[in-house]
Order: C-alpha cells, then sequence, then structure tokens
C-alpha cells in the first residue's frame, strides 16, 4: 500500500530563490511525521504546496495513491485533509462548538456533524469553553481548539504548523496525548514544530528541512545524533 501522504521532489521559487528544492517526504497512516529545520527552511512553504494554497514549480503531491497536485485546497479537504496554520485563525465571533460544527460541516461526515462535535469536546475536556467565543481564550486553549477544529473535519491527514507555540508545559503533555490519539484513530500526522521535545517525545518519524532540501530522515533517535542536522541548527544561532 502506498503511503497516504507521498511528496516528491518539490521545488519552489520565489523570485530566483529556491524555497525549496526537489523536497519529499511520507506520511504513514497512524504515524506522527514531525518536519523540523531552521527559520526559512521551507517548511511552510511546503505545508502551502501540501495543502494546495501554493502550486509547486515542479514535483508531486499524492494523497491515498491520488495525484492532487493540480487539485486547489478544497478539493484537497475532501479528499480528507485538514490543517492548521501558524497563525491562530479560529472564527473570533463564533462560540468553540460552532467553531468545529463549521469543520464537521466540512468533513466527509457532515450528517455525523453535532455527534463528532461532542465527542470531541468530550475527549478534550473543552466543555467549560465550549459556549465561549474563540476570541475570548486564552492562546493554550485556542491552539487546542485549532486543533479540535482540524479533528472534527474526520481527516485522514492532518497538517499542523507549530501547534503548540505558546503554550505552557501542561498544555504541550496535553497536545502530546491528543497528537498521538490522532495517529491511533488512524490519521497520517504531519506536525511543524520548534518544540523539540514534543517532536522526540511524538513523532515516529522525523524528515528535516535546510535551505530548502531534506538533509535527513528516520526515527527520533537517529536524526537526534545526525551530524547533518547538528550543523544544520548550529548554523542557525
Ligand atoms: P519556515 O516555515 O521553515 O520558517 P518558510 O516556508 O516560511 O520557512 O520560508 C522559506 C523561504 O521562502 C524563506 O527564505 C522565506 O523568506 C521565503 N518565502 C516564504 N514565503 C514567501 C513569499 N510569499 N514570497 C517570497 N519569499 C517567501
Ligand atoms: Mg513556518
Amino acid at each position: 500500500m502506498p503511503s497516504l501522504l507521498e511528496v516528491e521532489n518539490i521545488t519552489v521559487t520565489f523570485g530566483g530563490h529556491k524555497a525549496l528544492d526537489s523536497a519529499g517526504l511520507r506520511a504513514e497512516r497512524g504515524h506522527v511525521t514531525g518536519l523540523i529545520g531552521p527559520n526559512g527552511a521551507g517548511k511552510s512553504t511546503l505545508f502551502d504546496v501540501i495543502s494546495g494554497l501554493r502550486r509547486p514549480t515542479s514535483g508531486s503531491v499524492a494523497i491515498d495513491g491520488r495525484d492532487v497536485t493540480r487539485l486547489g485546497p478544497s478539493r484537497r479537504a475532501r479528499h480528507g485533509l485538514a490543517r492548521t496554520f501558524q497563525r491562530l485563525e479560529l472564527f473570533g465571533r463564533l462560540s468553540v462548538r460552532d467553531n468545529l460544527l463549521v469543520a464537521a460541516e466540512l468533513g466527509p461526515h457532515r450528517r455525523h456533524a453535532h455527534r463528532t462535535v461532542g465527542e470531541i469536546i468530550d475527549r478534550l475536556g473543552l466543555h467549560h469553553v465550549a459556549d465561549s467565543s474563540a476570541d475570548a481564550l486564552p492562546t493554550g486553549t485556542g491552539r487546542l481548539v485549532e486543533v479540535a477544529r482540524a479533528m472534527a473535519v474526520r481527516p485522514a491527514l492532518v497538517l499542523l504548523d507549530e501547534p503548540a507555540a505558546g503554550q505552557d508545559h501542561t498544555e504541550t503533555e496535553k497536545f502530546a496525548a491528543l497528537l498521538r490519539s490522532l495517529a491511533e484513530d488512524g490519521a497520517a500526522v504531519l506536525l511543524v514544530e520548534h518544540d523539540m521535545g514534543l517532536v522526540m517525545n511524538v513523532c515516529d518519524q522525523v524528515f528535516v528541512l535546510d535551505l530548502g532540501k531534506i538533509i535527513a530522515s528516520g526515527p527520533p533517535e537517529v536524526i537526534r545524533r545526525d551530524q547533518a542536522v547538528l550543523s544544520a541548527y548550529l548554523g542557525e544561532s
């Protein structure tokens, strides 16, 4: 069986500068896959390519064996893709529950939207904020609701761009459990994250981008000791 997500040879050029240079990765069902790399490495650009927000100069993206390189973001969402963005982008004036309902109704199981949302609120312990408007939430809770919203789509593939930014230690631990449970439900989870503790803790497989190229991939214990990875990060500071 092919990987749920197969990204091959992606090149993206911004005015002569290659933000991505023949980059590729795979994400498997039931796994949390990490994508790490110094600032400016191209992580968010690769997410834009995977979610259909940016057309690559060359290369291909396949979800569940189907080439989606030419499909726009909404068609990809219908193929089971959900993503969260680096900036918090909830509908501020809607309640937490309504933010989740909007997402559930976008997904492939829209007839069960209310039930799905009820289950997610239970699972994440969001009862106390379910009827608050999203813009009244503390940052950490907002991040959690963002992931809850991605879950509400019942996605086959979840892209999370720095979901733990601005979270304290307890929230980050909750987060790790949440990412694991998303994967245990069968989703392929692809995570961009600066918190190395979290990455090393929850990922089955890690890909490392530097200057638009994948310079290493493997399980966390191998990546942690990889010489090219260490130099890329040392070069950052
Ligand atoms: P990361 O998420 O790893 O920090 P990005 O994907 O945001 O990296 O950026 C990769 C490179 O592409 C950087 O050099 C950045 O300046 C450049 N870049 C990103 N978006 C644009 C854009 N819209 N126009 C021009 N350059 C961009
Ligand atoms: Mg980024």
